[in-house]
């Protein structure tokens, strides 16, 4: 420690003043400290004392800081707090009852390096990880680095007014984001400011932005459905409320189609969602926004963009930013979903970090935590049990891989994190399967509890038809003459794999998905021709909704498919078939 202290002032103290803080010096610092005197006139009023890296800011500017940090922790606390009028004035009263002049050292630091959104600084001493510090020019930036004399610290802004030798300070905060009701139907950045242009949002508090995931006490087990709307994912690969669920596929698979259609179909069920782009390029977003608001879904959705062109410290945290929002509504009870699109980019943001902090290198350059960085986020995805309000918060991260190759790096761990996913491949897509899953690679280990009794009814042995399918398929290839028998398994399972295709932006509801299935594994469309057999599945669709409303409306609304219904399904739909052919 520096034996000298530090008193800038417009004036010098008087006697009774030098021995007040002398004898405040004496007790923080010991008895050898030498108090010098700095004239500074720009101080005007106030004063500022320093001792080594400590700095005692009482000047003008100071006090109205920590006024400033004062009121900030006030707001914070009430995002915690009920809002109600009567408890907020107790809390300024008592604040301004406490309020008193700050003696604990406000540390500063200087700015070594500066480049590529990385700051490292010197002092600082005791900053924690994590910790929020601001820069001169009003720029925030995240400690990731503790090293011994100096901090790495990743920007969330323009490094352009940082200079060699800047202050920085503490904020003894860690990253957080405003949250509230006011941000449904809004698109943010992965600090909570609009990116839309339609003004101020109002919040209703702070959270952090990196949470602990709720513990095993605090769940419940996953018992209710996702719907998706997609008959290839619902029938076969259930989604439950609090699941996590891998989308997982080369370039140009229909990724986000499918995350988005998951999306759409929320409409009217109640689940909000949360769309968290990363990495992707704005008119994607801008296209997917657009789509979100042709159909009216904005209103029960947030979209938290970190575009190619922001900083890697924002496409960094934009993740987890996006789950304190649904954390905040899950905490309230709402059922969440939320789409990180994708993880691959996500990951790809955090090597460039690492790198540019000289951490090491390790497989594929990617950082040793590459799997704690997803395995914390997938984590935070959970059923809360009843006494903690019951609400939900599932997941669906979108990976992509490069030519199909799932045992790459980042796919084989997000795999193993996640409660199954959902295949894309590109052949299929190509073929013009879409959505394109491919269902021998994908699975849903925790949705079946969650299913609906109508659809495990309905799908009957649909998984295993396709995979004799599939498997008779590649023997037959190259064979002419087949017999009946093989022919007719055959043309049942290309007439399944056609059943299963279903346009973007076009989702079945519940009993619709019950009426295909159950018609088609009762062979209703055998005598189709194949190219006719999407056309037919919409007019018997139609034709249910027409003629069979009690029908639709018992299964939709009780999600049980009586054996009655069943056997009515099928007589239904082959007396519809008849009249067809
Ligand atoms: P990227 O790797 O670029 O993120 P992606 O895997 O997310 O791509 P999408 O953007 O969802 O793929 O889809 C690629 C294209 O395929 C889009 O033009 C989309 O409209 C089309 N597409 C996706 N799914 C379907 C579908 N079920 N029916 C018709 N077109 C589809
Ligand atoms: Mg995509």
């Amino acid at each position: 420690m520096d034996k000298k202290a530090y008193l800038y002032a417009a004036k010098a103290p008087d006697g009774a003043q030098q021995i007040r803080f002398l004898r405040f010096l004496k007790n923080k610092y010991g008895d050898d400290i030498e108090l010098c005197f700095v004239e500074d006139s720009s101080l005007k009023g106030g004063f500022k004392l320093t001792c080594g890296e400590d700095v005692y800011n009482w000047t003008a500017e100071g006090r109205l800081r920590q006024l400033k940090d004062m009121l900030a922790d006030m707001e914070s606390g009430r995002g915690l707090k009920a809002s109600e009028s009567g408890e907020l004035l107790a809390l300024i009263k008592k604040s301004i009852d406490d309020f008193h002049l700050n003696t604990v050292p406000e540390e500063e630091g200087r700015v070594k390096t500066v480049g590529d959104g990385i700051v490292v600084a010197s002092g600082l001493e005791s900053v924690t990880y994590g910790e929020i510090v601001v820069f001169e020019s009003g720029v925030k930036g995240m400690v990731q680095d503790l090293r011994k004399g100096e901090i790495g610290v990743i920007l969330f802004g323009d490094d352009e007014d940082i200079t060699e030798g800047s202050l920085v300070r503490r904020t003894k905060k860690t990253a957080g984001i405003p949250v509230g009701d006011g941000y449904l139907g809004r698109v943010v950045d992965a600090l909570g400011n609009p990116l839309d242009g339609l003004g101020d949002i109002e919040d209703d508090g702070y959270r952090a932005v990196e949470a602990p995931a709720p513990g095993i006490i605090e769940r419940q087990p996953v018992n209710e459905p996702m719907d998706t709307g997609l008959l290839s994912i619902d029938s076969m690969f259930p989604i439950g409320r609090g699941q996590r669920e891998l989308i997982i596929g080369d370039r140009q698979t229909g990724k986000t189609t499918i995350a988005i259609d998951t999306i759409l179909n929320q409409q009217d069920k109640g689940v909000l969602c949360i769309y968290v782009a990363i990495g992707q390029k704005a008119s994607s977003v801008a296209r997917t926004v657009g789509i979100l608001k042709k159909r009216d879904a904005m209103k029960y959705t947030v979209v938290v963009n970190a575009s190619a062109s922001d900083p890697a410290p924002l496409q960094y945290i934009a993740p987890y930013a996006g789950t304190a929002i649904g954390e905040y509504f899950m905490a309230k009870g709402k059922d969440v979903l939320i789409i990180y699109d994708d993880l691959s980019k996500h990951a790809i943001a955090y090597r460039a970090l690492s790198l540019l902090l000289e951490r090491s290198p390790g497989r594929e350059a990617y950082p040793g935590d590459v799997f704690y960085l997803h395995s914390r986020l997938l984590e935070r995805s959970a059923h809360l049990s009843d006494e903690l309000g019951g609400g939900s918060l599932t997941a669906l991260p979108i990976v992509e891989t490069q030519a199909g190759d799932v045992s790459a790096y980042i796919p084989t761990n997000i795999i193993s994190i996640t409660d199954g996913q959902i295949f894309l491949e590109s052949d299929l897509f190509f073929a013009g399967q879409r959505p394109a899953v491919n269902v021998g690679l994908s699975v849903s280990r925790v949705g079946g509890a969650a299913q609906t009794k109508a659809m495990k009814k309905a799908c009957g042995s649909l998984r295993l038809d396709l995979a004799q399918y599939r498997e008779m398929e590649v023997f037959t290839q190259f064979s002419s003459d087949l017999d009946e028998a093989t022919r007719k398994q055959l043309a049942y399972g290309q007439g399944l794999m056609r059943l299963l295709r279903q346009h973007s932006s076009s989702p079945l509801s519940l009993c619709e998905q019950v009426i295909v299935l159950v018609s088609a594994t009762a062979h209703c469309f055998a005598d189709v021709e194949i190219e006719k057999i999407l056309d037919v599945r919409n007019e018997l669709l139609e034709h249910f909704h027409r003629e069979e409303s009690g029908l639709c409306a018992t299964i939709e609304n009780t999600g049980i498919l009586s054996d009655t219904d069943k056997e009515r399904i099928i007589t239904v739909a082959k007396e519809f078939m008849k009249n067809k052919a």
